[in-house]
Order: structure tokens, then sequence, then C-alpha cells
């Protein structure tokens, strides 16, 4: 995740957590946003970000796609698409993915640039992927979350032309300039890039 400016903070991660605890007919507007829509991905619910959060674009004609970017939210499923809609966060990420069933959300489209990699130039050419789960806690990593996020990448790569390698399916840790450290140590990237292979 990323706050554009000022950096990221947990606070706001914790803010968003807390605004998950609300209830869901407070937020009239957000409800009248969440009514179906196109998804880009086969079977992800739509889960839209607050309009604040990211930059409406014609992707990949406005900015060619050249990276995925794999993100740990450092909170839960439900806790990150709380921040996502909250419109004070600035942040979002395309598709958050969850820990127990690897179900997927969308919640900016893809032509759209999504405020996730902390690196505006990286913003505009990348599809953003979070995980539900923490860096520190490799128990959220689980069969179905690699599976069904790498059928997901495999399908961006494939609709992009992005190649399926390490210098173009990166880490949030790996983006110039990046102070984040997600995925974290404990993300199997060897598996996850076979799942991707097997996928395309
Ligand atoms: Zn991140």
């Amino acid at each position: 995740m990323e706050r554009t400016t000022p950096f990221p903070s947990r606070r706001g991660l914790l803010m968003g957590a807390a605004l998950a605890a609300v209830p869901y007919a407070l937020f009239p507007d957000a409800r009248a946003a969440a009514r179906p829509q196109a998804v880009d991905h086969p079977g992800a619910a739509w889960h839209p970000a607050s309009r604040s959060n990211y930059t409406p674009s014609n992707r990949p004609r406005a900015h060619p796609l050249h990276y995925v970017v794999v993100h740990v939210a450092q909170t839960t499923y439900s806790g990150t698409l709380s921040v996502f809609r909250n419109p004070r966060t600035k942040v979002s990420a395309h598709y958050v993915v969850r820990s127990s069933d690897g179900h997927v959300a969308q919640c900016v489209r893809e032509t759209d640039i999504a405020w996730h990699a902390g690196n505006w130039d990286y913003n505009t050419r990348s599809i953003g992927i979070e995980h539900e789960g923490w860096v520190s806690r490799p128990k959220y990593f689980t069969d179905a979350m690699y599976q069904r996020s790498a059928r997901l990448t495999a399908a961006i790569c494939a609709r992009y032309d992005i190649p399926r390698n390490r210098a173009h399916i990166i880490g949030h840790h790996e983006v110039p300039g990046s102070d984040h450290t997600d995925p974290g140590r404990h993300w199997d990237w060897k598996r996850y890039m076979r799942l991707v292979d097997k996928y395309a």
C-alpha cells in the first residue's frame, strides 16, 4: 500500500480498519457506487475504491503496462477494501486477494491508475495486487491465495504482453524509491512464478 503525501503510515491503515467497524449503511455513496459493474478479471467481485484514491486514465493507450506489483496489505481483506473505500487514505490497488480462499476483489479498473507503488512512473505502468495478511505472518500466504493470485497475474501478463519474469512481476520493495518491505521474505517467489507459468 502507499499514500502519496505524506508517506504511508500505520495510523492510516488503522484508521481504515476502524472505519470497517462502522455500519455500511452510513456510507450511502459507497453503496451507490458498489452496484455491479464489469470487471477486468472473470470471477472478480467489484468493490470500487473511492474516486479520490486513483487517477482515471485510458491505459494501455495512455501508458503501456510493463509491471505487476505484488503487495502484502498489512491488514485483513475487509480492512483493505475499507481503506480503499475511504476517500481520505489516498491509496488503492487494482486487486485484493483474500487469504482463506483466494477470492479476488477488483477495486480499480485496469484502464485507470491505482495509487499503490509509491512511485508515479511505476503507478502509471503497473497493475497492483494486494494480498490479505502481514509480511511477518506467513500463515496468511495460503495455497488458495498463491493459486488465484498467480492465475490473475498470468491473465494480466497475457492481456498486456508483459513478460512473465521477475523483472516485470515485482515486489513493492523492488519499486525504485520504495520504503516498503512487502511482500517480505516469507513470500515464495519461486512457487509463485511457477504457478504464473502454469496458468499462462
Ligand atoms: Zn505494498
